[in-house]
C-alpha cells in the first residue's frame, strides 16, 4: 500500500541514496525546492542527476508538495537539500523553502535541513517553532579555499556566524563536515581548528565522510585545482576502489582521512558518525543516527493534514 501510495508522490520522495549499500540513513523523505545547484560545488554527487547549472524553482512546486503531505506518512522526517541546496541565493526571490517551511512546520512535520546558504537565517521565525533541525556543511575553515572548491556558496566564516546566531535561538545543529579531501582539507590543525570552533558555537554532533570519486565530478576536481587536481585525479585513479559508482579510497586511507576529525570530536565530547564509509563500529559512530535526524525536536504534534485543509490553506497562500 505504501509503495503504491509512494508512486503517486510528485516533490516528497523516499530518500534515495543512489543504491549505496553503505547509507546508514533511517527512513526519510526528501525534499528539494530547487533542481540544479548555484553553490557548484567541484566535489558535488548530485550533477550528474541536476547538472551543472544555477538554482531554477520547481514548476508548481508547492501546489505538488501539498499534494503529497495527504500521501505520506507523518511520523517520518523529511530531509530538504539532499540534492539541491535549500538556502541558494534564488531562494531570496522565490521563497520555496521558506513557503514549504510554513506548512510543514504548521503541520508538525519532523524536518532536517541541510544546507551551506545563510539565507536559512531569515527563517528563524520558522524554524524555531517547528520540529526542525539544520545540519550545515562547512569543509574548511579558509574562505579562500572555500571559494575554488564551493565558489557559489557563502564563506564559510559566513556560514559560522549564521551557526551560532540558529543555536543561540535554540534550533539543534549539527554539523557536516564533509568531504574530506586528500591535499585539500585533510591537515590535521586545521580540523582541529575547525572542530574546536564549532564546539564554541555549542554543536553537539558532527557527520564526516571521504571525498568519493564520480567521473564527472574527479573531472572538475582535477580542472579546478592545478597540481592538486592532479594528485587526487592520479590517487584516485591507481588507488580507488569501485562501489556503486564511486570510486572510493582504500579503507586504511578513509580511516587516517577521518580519524582526525573522530578524536577533536572525542575531545570536545560531541557525539559523531560517518557518511557512507562502511565505518560503523563505537570508534566511528557513536551519534543515534548518521544523518542528523536524531536532533529534530519535538515541538508540535503532528496534526491530521486532511483536518488541516491543505488546499484551502494553499488558496489563501496564493
Ligand atoms: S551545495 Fe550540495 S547540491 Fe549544491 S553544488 Fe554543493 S554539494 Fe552539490
Amino acid at each position: 500500500m505504501r509503495k503504491l501510495k509512494e508512486r503517486s508522490l510528485r516533490v516528497l520522495k523516499p530518500f534515495d541514496p543512489w543504491n549505496s549499500p553503505l547509507c546508514t540513513c533511517p527512513f526519510k523523505y526528501s525534499l528539494n525546492p530547487y533542481t540544479g545547484c548555484s553553490h557548484m560545488c567541484l566535489y558535488c554527487y548530485a550533477t550528474s542527476y541536476i547538472g551543472v547549472r544555477k538554482s531554477t524553482p520547481k514548476k508548481n512546486f508547492i501546489k505538488n508538495l501539498v499534494h503529497d503531505l495527504q500521501r505520506t506518512d507523518p511520523l517520518v522526517p523529511i530531509n530538504m537539500g539532499t540534492s539541491s541546496d535549500p538556502y541558494p541565493p534564488e531562494e531570496s526571490i522565490y521563497k520555496l523553502t521558506r513557503r514549504a517551511l510554513k506548512i510543514l512546520v504548521s503541520i508538525g512535520r519532523k524536518v532536517l535541513i541541510t544546507t551551506k546558504g545563510v539565507i536559512v537565517e531569515r527563517d528563524i521565525d520558522i524554524l524555531k517553532k517547528g520540529n526542525v533541525a539544520v545540519t550545515p556543511t562547512i569543509t574548511t575553515l579558509d574562505d579562500n579555499l572555500a571559494k575554488i572548491i564551493e565558489p557559489g556558496a557563502p564563506p564559510p566564516s559566513k556560514r559560522l556566524e549564521t551557526l551560532g546566531i540558529l543555536t543561540s535561538n535554540d534550533i539543534p545543529v549539527g554539523v557536516r563536515v564533509d568531504p574530506i579531501i586528500p591535499y585539500v582539507n585533510d591537515d590535521e590543525k586545521e580540523i582541529e581548528e575547525l572542530i574546536g570552533r564549532l564546539s564554541e558555537l555549542n554543536v553537539s554532533f558532527i557527520v564526516t565522510s571521504t571525498y568519493k570519486a564520480k567521473p564527472d565530478n574527479l573531472a572538475r576536481m582535477r580542472r579546478g585545482l592545478g597540481d592538486i587536481g592532479e594528485k587526487i585525479y592520479n590517487l584516485y585513479k591507481s588507488k580507488g576502489v569501485r562501489v556503486q559508482g564511486y570510486l572510493y579510497l582504500p579503507r586504511e586511507m578513509r580511516e587516517r582521512l577521518l580519524r582526525p576529525i573522530i578524536r577533536s570530536a572525542e575531545r570536545y565530547g560531541m557525539k559523531y558518525a560517518t557518511c557512507r564509509e562502511g565505518l560503523v563500529t563505537k570508534e566511528w559512530f557513536n551519534a543515534p543516527s548518521c544523518d542528523g535526524t536524531h536532533l529534530i525536536p519535538f515541538r508540535v504534534k503532528p496534526k491530521n493534514v486532511v483536518e488541516m485543509n491543505l488546499d484551502r490553506w494553499l488558496a489563501s497562500e496564493g
